[in-house]
């Protein structure tokens, strides 16, 4: 084996970015050479954030992380992996139901594309964070200073607030 460079893609929706989400960036970009966060912009999902802007929220965010860096992408992941070079996906992991659901990805992307995926388990205090409870505390007015960024949740509000 020896010393091959090690690019890996964190692809997901990120609508917005979360304390979870930063907690596997953090935990991972140890491990490999240069990590990638990647935002993906399916159509079909119904999101709050523009690609855009879940890119800034980001780049504030990973600002001081030198192999760090994030991007927008259209299509298959593992199309945007092989553009990129990356050899391997990364996921973060928070509970068994988000097992069965990403064994079925890993195997499917493995198997069209030969590409390899990595997970990491979210720390405790995280397991239960997802983007989608964040949006509806945020409309609901509630407290989410322990599980996003200050940055973003003053994003949250700026958005909620236009769309009001
Ligand atoms: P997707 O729509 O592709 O699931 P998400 O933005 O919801 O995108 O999640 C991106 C990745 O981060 C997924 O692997 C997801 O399981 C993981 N993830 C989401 N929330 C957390 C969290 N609180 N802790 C650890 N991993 C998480």
């Amino acid at each position: 084996m020896g010393t091959k460079f090690v690019r890996v893609i964190f692809p997901g929706s990120f609508d917005p970015i979360t304390n979870g989400h930063l907690d596997v960036i953090h935990r991972a970009m140890g491990l490999f050479d240069e990590l990638i966060v990647a935002v993906g912009t399916s159509p079909v999902k119904n999101q709050l954030f523009t690609p855009q802007e879940r890119v800034e929220m980001i780049a504030e965010l990973i600002r001081d992380l030198p192999n760090v860096s994030v991007e927008s992408f259209e299509g298959l992941t593992v199309h945007f992996a092989a553009r990129r070079k990356a050899n391997v996906i990364l996921r973060g992991l928070r509970s068994l139901t988000d097992v069965q659901y990403e064994f079925q990805l890993a195997m499917t992307n493995r198997a069209v594309a030969g590409i390899e995926t990595v997970f990491i388990m979210t720390s405790e205090q995280y397991g239960f964070t997802s983007s989608t409870l964040i949006r509806e505390i945020a409309r609901l007015g509630g407290d989410l200073s322990k599980l996003i960024p200050p940055s973003v949740c003053e994003r949250l509000r700026r958005k909620l607030a236009s769309i009001a």
